[in-house]
């Protein structure tokens, strides 16, 4: 069996579509690499892989789709560009224009209307960027003014994959003006529109790194009307739709960096095992073997990673920090194997008559495609912080008694001190032995001390005034949020000895301590 199969927990009809999709794509690649010398968008191509339903993967069936779940597109985004990068854009595209906003915000008539023409590949993008709005998605300025049964759009996109050729254009446009609702982000709202509306047209087709059979262009949107049956969610809802379809898009595109991969690796035994230097073939040169192996890490941690991620969408769990964790990372690791994989095959390497340089390009554009690789993080730090909970919470420190060092430790406190301020000195002092460099919060002082919050602060301002603590404060209450004791406060809490520490090796040596 081939490594880079089923996995275990995959249902049996997941493992067979994976194996029917590759097979599938397999008869259609020469004609994609035609396709990508021409430089023309291959729509026969793309209307046979729509015909198979497999933009519909993970579409329930009772929407017309395969229902296989996450884990079904990303097989689909996977298998496509391992074959071709190209062509894979266009139909990752397709699903994730619109096909979990639907799902997820739809109503049930809207769901039975929109997802079977995803699921039967009608060609779909999702237009978010505009060009005062990139990483700051909420700073697009394409307006929807409500006019009785209809929206009126005005404005433009950019950026938008399969621009021009899509059918369909899942769109998001300011709603509301309140400083207060683009304050909460309930400014924005989601529709679908379709290519032939009256004022819709493609502005621009950019000439993008590593994009040779597909298309990636600005709109333009003049009084274009829009049913307000054709918006998804309720008016403001646009920035969650917006949030919940990047998380699905960021797998997908994971999926796209896994699928890279697996096409890469198809070259790199092979092409130095056949290219001749120093009467040598190259692979066997150690440096070669490395970089190979690099490749084949980076493919298998990721690949695991995006599957597990796919796993825990299926399973109906937050995948919030995993869709951006995974799609962050995976298009550096792209970055990096590319880069390695065309240094294997040097001149070759960087050759349109190889395809090596195409899935190194694409690594690239899926730096910034999704969200940059900074915007993911943006997302990991912030959902990081609010959902890691005690996973992320340092362990209390105490003093070993015997070596005067800090240790960690999960026992509670055993008894409490009272609230004083000489108290509140003698656990300052301590913290500054136990957590070398840092401030304490009231939240760690209370943890010692028989004290409400605002007591902690009375002993705090009290002992600030004798010149005792230095504090950070909050700008709008004044009250403390980080305190330490200061030199003559440390001074004043114990006798200068009593901070003292040597190593052993130090302390045998009377010539090394003063
Ligand atoms: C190949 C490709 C396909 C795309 N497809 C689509 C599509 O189909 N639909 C669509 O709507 N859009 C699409 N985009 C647009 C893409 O989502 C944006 O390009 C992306 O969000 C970044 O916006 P920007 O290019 O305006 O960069 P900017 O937002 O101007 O960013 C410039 C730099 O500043 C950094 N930066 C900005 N703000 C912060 C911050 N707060 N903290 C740290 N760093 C920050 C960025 O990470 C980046 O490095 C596509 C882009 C590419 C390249």
């Amino acid at each position: 069996m081939a490594y880079f199969g089923p996995y275990p927990w995959w249902t049996p009809e997941q493992v067979e579509f994976q194996k029917k999709t590759a097979a599938f794509l397999d008869t259609l690649v020469e004609e994609e690499m035609v396709s990508r010398w021409t430089r023309e968008f291959p729509f026969e191509l793309y209307e046979k892989i729509g015909a198979t339903g497999m933009t519909g993967a993970a579409i329930p069936a009772e929407y017309g789709g395969l229902g296989l779940g996450a884990t079904g597109s990303c097989i689909v985004a996977e298998e496509c560009w391992k074959r071709f990068p190209g062509i894979g854009r266009i139909v990752v595209g397709n699903f994730n224009g619109g096909l979990r906003q639907v799902y997820e915000h739809g109503t049930e008539e809207q769901k039975k209307r929109m997802l079977p023409p995803i699921a039967g590949g009608e060609l779909g993008a999702v237009a978010i960027t505009e060009v005062t709005a990139g990483t700051d998605a909420s700073g697009m300025s394409l307006v929807a003014k409500r006019e009785g049964d209809y929206y009126v759009l005005n404005g433009r996109k950019r950026f938008i994959v399969a621009a021009g050729v899509a059918d369909r254009y899942f769109i998001y446009a300011q709603t509301s003006f309140d400083p207060v609702d683009i304050k909460k982000h309930r400014h924005l709202s989601a529709f679908i529109i379709h290519k032939g509306d009256e004022g819709f047209h493609s502005e621009k087709i950019n000439e993008i790194l590593g994009f040779e059979n597909v298309q990636n262009g600005s709109l333009y949107l003049k009084d274009v009307k829009v049913p307000v049956a054709d918006r998804l969610g309720e008016e403001g809802e646009g920035w969650a739709i917006l949030m919940g379809g990047l998380n699905f898009e960021r797998t997908n595109i994971a999926a796209t960096m896994s699928g890279l991969h697996r096409g890469m690796i198809q070259y790199i035994f092979d092409y130095p095992a056949r290219r001749v230097q120093f009467g040598k073939a190259v692979i066997d040169q150690p440096i070669v073997q490395e970089k190979i192996a690099n490749i084949i890490m980076r493919a298998k941690i990721l690949r695991d990673s995006v599957f597990v991620t796919a796993y825990k969408w299926d399973l109906g769990m937050d995948v919030t920090i995993d869709a951006s964790a995974v799609k962050g990372l995976a298009a550096g690791l792209a970055l990096q194997s590319g880069d390695d994989a065309s240094q294997i095959m040097a001149g070759d390497g960087i050759n349109r008559f190889y395809p090596i340089q195409n899935w190194f390009e694409l690594g690239k554009a899926d730096h910034i495609a999704g969200g940059t690789v900074e915007a993911c993080r943006l997302t990991v730090y912030g959902q990081g912080k609010k959902k890691l909970g005690e996973d992320a919470v340092m362990p209390r420190r105490v003093l070993d008694p015997k070596l005067r060092v800090p240790v960690p430790t999960y026992k509670p406190v055993e008894a409490k001190v009272e609230a004083t301020a000489e108290n509140l000195l003698a656990i300052l002092a301590e913290n500054y032995l136990i957590n070398p460099g840092l401030h304490m919060m009231p939240e760690d002082i209370m943890m010692y001390m028989d004290a409400d919050a605002d007591k902690v602060q009375e002993l705090i301002a009290e002992l600030k005034a004798a010149g005792d603590v230095i504090t950070v404060d909050n700008r709008k209450t004044g009250a403390a949020k980080l305190v330490a004791a200061s030199y003559p406060g440390l001074d004043k809490a114990h006798d200068r000895t009593w901070y003292e520490w040597y190593p052993e090796y130090v302390k045998a040596d009377p010539r090394r301590t003063f």
